[in-house]
């Protein structure tokens, strides 16, 4: 293991390469490669085929951000869905919510969360709690046959490749919208919108089509493809920018507070110009 990289292509003019110091597990699964290494830079890894989902390095960014957004804005956050997610670390944030009375979480690849539980305790550890169902299928075959409503609905999606690609669909967005409560929010992560352009409008749209409010944030992965990082909120009643003040704050985040919430929600101008605003 002298000098052992992991490349990962993210356009056919960029890849970033991670120095590995071990390759933990490798397997196919019915549904991907799924790859776990130790790097020199971000600590241990998950990569689904070839791509990397989650570092215990950055994680905490991603899993405070795509959380505590969406349950800080809605005043009694009592039912949640989580749609993908099958690492843990979004369950484990929304569990730190003492109004959360249940979470669904579907997760299509069993592996992914079998494979968590082993080589990521610290973001798998809410598996064990009682408030937590979780279900392995097709969280777009879910929704479009479940009757559950909630109050948010997390798609904590890998990207729109395989199994994922539907999650990124107007119909998917059309199905979550009606399994939300009269005053739920939904809240995607929607990509790169410098690198990716066209699945954050895409996204934006389909969402913006359906919901009285769409919502674009951003925060910034190093793990993931390098400038900002975007989430997609869609909200039937809420103002994301006029938070629910008489509850008490989740203690002790790394990432997540009031004026990151404030900030995430202010777009450069090239993004903007995207939307059309
Ligand atoms: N934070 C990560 C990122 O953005 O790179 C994604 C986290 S999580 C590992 C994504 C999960 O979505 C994967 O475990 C994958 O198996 C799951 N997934 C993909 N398509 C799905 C579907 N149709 N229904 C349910 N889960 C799905």
């Amino acid at each position: 293991m002298n000098d052992i990289w992991f490349y990962e292509n993210h356009t056919p003019g960029y890849e970033v390469r991670w120095k590995i110091t071990d390759i933990l597990h490798d397997e196919k699964s019915d549904f991907q490669q799924i790859t776990i290494m130790e790097t020199l830079e971000l600590g241990r890894i998950m990569v689904l085929d070839g791509a990397l989902q989650v570092s215990e390095k950055d994680e905490f960014i991603y899993h405070e951000m795509i959380v505590h957004v969406p349950l800080s804005i809605h005043p009694r956050p009592q039912d949640v869905l989580i749609i993908g997610g099958g690492d843990g670390g979004t369950l484990r944030e929304v569990l730190k919510y003492e109004t959360v009375k249940a979470i669904d979480m579907l997760e299509i690849d069993r592996r992914v969360t079998e494979l968590s539980k082993e080589y990521f305790p610290a973001l798998a550890s809410g598996f064990a709690d009682p408030r937590a169902r979780v279900t392995f299928d097709d969280g777009v075959k879910y929704m479009a046959e479940s009757s559950r409503l909630y109050d948010v609905i997390i798609v904590d999606s890998s990207d729109p490749v395989g199994p994922a690609v539907q999650l990124f669909s107007r119909e998917f967005y059309q199905n979550c919208f009606a399994r939300l409560k009269e005053d739920g929010i939904l809240v995607v992560q929607s990509e790169s919108p410098f690198f990716y352009p066209e699945t954050f409008v895409s996204t934006y749209k389909s969402i913006a089509g359906i919901f009285p409010g769409a919502y674009p944030y951003l925060t910034a992965m190093p793990g993931y493809i390098s400038g900002p990082w975007s989430f997609t909120l869609g909200s039937k009643k809420y103002d994301p920018l006029a938070l629910a003040g008489d509850r008490e704050a989740v203690k002790g985040l790394k990432y997540y507070n009031g004026k990151v919430h404030q900030a995430a929600f202010v777009l450069p101008q090239y993004i903007s110009d995207m939307l059309g605003q």
